[in-house]
Order: C-alpha cells, then sequence, then structure tokens
C-alpha cells in the first residue's frame, strides 16, 4: 500500500513482541523460561507443573521473536514504518517492556539497522538530494533535557508553534554530513543518557528517550517543479512498563518513588485510542511532555510500531503478562 496522501487510510499500529534469552543472573537465580514463541505470531505461557493457569496463556501478534532471533530479524518487522519517514510520512518506533527485557539492547540495534538502511536508500535514489538532522532527548519527571548539549538547563520548554506543532524550546539539531558522522551523534545521545543514570540511580528505569531523525528530501522532476519531503522518524526507548501498571500505585511503592510515569500513563491511553480508531473520540496527547513531543508523529498520517519486549523469566511473568495485555490492545 502506499502511504500517505489526502485519501490515506488509517494504518494499524505494528505491533510485535521480542522475547530474549534467559540472562546470566535469572539463570544463576535458577529462574525457569516460562513463555515460548510457537510460531511466527503466536506466545504462549508454559506453566510450570501443577500451576493452575487461569489468565489467558496465548497472544497473537503481527510477528513475534524468540529468543534466537537477532536485531536484524527483528528489524525487518518494522523497516517499512522506518523507511517511510524517506517519503514524507512521519513514524515513530516504540520499544515497551519491563526494565530489563531488553528495551535499550533492541532500540540501539534498530536505529542502527535503520541508519544503515535509509543511507542504502539514499544511495539508490540519485534523483533526490537529502538532508538528515538528529536531535535527542529525554524526558526525566516530566522535565526534557537535551542529550546533544550536555549544558542545556533544567528542562526544556515546550512551546506551540502554529506551523510545526509543539516543538521543543532551544533543543540542539546537528545536520549529519554522512552516515559515519550519523552514528557518531547518535552514541553521543547514548553516552550522554548514562551520564544522567549514574548520577542519579535507575534514571533509565525511569526515563523515556527520543533519537529524532528529521529527512528531507527534493526531487527535481524537471527545470521548473520541485516536489520536496519532510518527515520525523523517532526511535523511542520508553521508561519501564512497571511505571505504568497502576497494581504498583500503592503507598509503598510511591514512597520508594516508583511513582506512575505520566508520560509512560499517557501513552498507554493515547495508543489504545488510536487502535480503536475514529470512534475513539478526544485523544490526550496534551496530557504529557511525551505524547506532545510525539504528537505530530502518531495517529493521523503518521505511522507506528511498537516492539514489545519480554524476559522469559517465570519470575517476570506477571510483568510479562501486562506487557502482552498492553500489545494486544494497542494492536
Ligand atoms: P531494558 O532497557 O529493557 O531495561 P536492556 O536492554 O538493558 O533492558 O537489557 C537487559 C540485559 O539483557 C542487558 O544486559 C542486555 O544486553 C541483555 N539483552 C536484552 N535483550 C537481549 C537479547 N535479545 N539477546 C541477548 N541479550 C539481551
Ligand atoms: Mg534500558
Amino acid at each position: 500500500s502506499t502511504p500517505g496522501g489526502p485519501k490515506a487510510r488509517e494504518e494499524k499500529i505494528v505491533v510485535t513482541v521480542r522475547l530474549r534469552p534467559l540472562n546470566k543472573r535469572e539463570q544463576l537465580a535458577k529462574d525457569q523460561v516460562s513463555w515460548e514463541c510457537i510460531d511466527d505470531h503466536t506466545i504462549v505461557y508454559k506453566p510450570p507443573p501443577h500451576e493452575r493457569v487461569t489468565q489467558p496463556a496465548s497472544f497473537t501478534f503481527d510477528k513475534v521473536f524468540g529468543p534466537a532471533c537477532l536485531t536484524e530479524t527483528v528489524y525487518d518487522g518494522v523497516k517499512n514504518v522506518a523507511l517511510s519517514a524517506l517519503n514524507g510520512i512521519n513514524a515513530t518506533i516504540f520499544a515497551y517492556g519491563q526494565t530489563s527485557s531488553g528495551k535499550t539492547y533492541t532500540m540501539r540495534g534498530i536505529t542502527e539497522k535503520a541508519v544503515n538502511d535509509i543511507y542504502n536508500h539514499i544511495m539508490n535514489t540519485p534523483e533526490r538530494d537529502f538532508t538528515i538532522r538528529i536531535s535527542g532527548l529525554e524526558i526525566y519527571n516530566e522535565n526534557v533535557k537535551d542529550l546533544l548539549n550536555s549544558d542545556s538547563g533544567r528542562s526544556l520548554k515546550l512551546l506551540d508553534d502554529p506551523e510545526k506543532g509543539t516543538v521543543v524550546e532551544k533543543l540542539v539539531e546537528e545536520t549529519a554530513n554522512g552516515s559515519q558522522h550519523l552514528r557518531q551523534l547518535i552514541n553521543i545521545c547514548e553516552a550522554q543518557r548514562q551520564v544522567g543514570e549514574t548520577a542519579l540511580n535507575d534514571t533509565s528505569s525511569r526515563s523515556h528517550q527520543i533519537i529524532r531523525l528529521t529527512i528531507e528530501s527534493t526531487l527535481r522532476e524537471n527545470s521548473d517543479c520541485v516536489r520536496s519531503f519532510v518527515a520525523s522518524l523517532n526511535f523511542v526507548d520508553l521508561a519501564g512498563s512497571e511505571r505504568a501498571s497502576q497494581t504498583h500505585a500503592d503507598g509503598a511503592r510511591l514512597r520508594e518513588g516508583c511513582h506512575i510515569n505520566l508520560s509512560l500513563m499517557t501513552l498507554t491511553t493515547v495508543i489504545r485510542k488510536l487502535s480503536v480508531g475514529k470512534r475513539s473520540g478526544h485523544i490526550p496527547y496534551r496530557d504529557s511532555k511525551l505524547t506532545r513531543i510525539l504528537q505530530h508523529s502518531l495517529g493521523g498520517n503518521a505511522r507506528t510500531a511498537i516492539i514489545c519486549t519480554l524476559s522469559p523469566a517465570l519470575s517476570h511473568c506477571e510483568q510479562s503478562r501486562n506487557t502482552l495485555f498492553f500489545a494486544t490492545r494497542a494492536k
């Protein structure tokens, strides 16, 4: 299908699931593998012996990727969403899942594959001139930090631009001169996020990272007709999904500072409403920083993919099931 254009139909959100292998810690603790991908679309719960299963045990998605799958394969499942940005269609790819389920691992790989793919495409499209700009930001406690400017103040302001929609004031945007340079800039963003992580214990489980590429191109059709395209492609590594579950909003957790993450809660509501489609009524984009920043790259004519990451461990079974419920509602 050709996305975009006035007759663009409502695109479904692409929802995939990635189940990682047991990690060292889980192996040492003799944790059990409790989920299995039985085919390309189905993931099932494998209860320990004698457990009576009272919850849904089988879930189906556009694609599920088992522990042996490489990130390259996972990328193939979201490739069309990423490449749509080359043709002027805004796009967003999310990693959603509990802390330690593989969001950062997956998103880094996906970003790298997408960058390679984009530059291959550019090489094969000599009739167009491309420009790629990058910005990176982190949302922590509804504060927005610039990942390309370590001197940025406490929180960047969001402004409403009549033409561009929500813009982040003073956010640094660099023009990449080639794939090598773009990779360097992405590395700077990742390193900057790490700095925050060591300074403030465990920020990565509470913060959202957005790497935004803005891809612009012009096509000379004849001497006096130039078509131009511009779109954003967002790679979003979300806060741990345990921050979105209401069951953890009890007093003890609140005192520990494990409170509900406004941006994550709002995002799940927005995604749920988008997946319902036109009938869903008001979509609360404006209720959080994350959804305001992503508004024009979510819903409408934009394309969205969500990669839900899961630990296979029995000890994480509740959170994994919550992730699969979220993924089911997003379809
Ligand atoms: P999150 O960002 O969701 O908290 P990470 O991406 O940091 O989780 O992953 C947690 C650990 O598991 C890391 O050590 C990472 O290297 C490893 N890991 C995650 N996904 C995979 C995978 N698919 N294959 C192998 N190791 C993985
Ligand atoms: Mg992470």
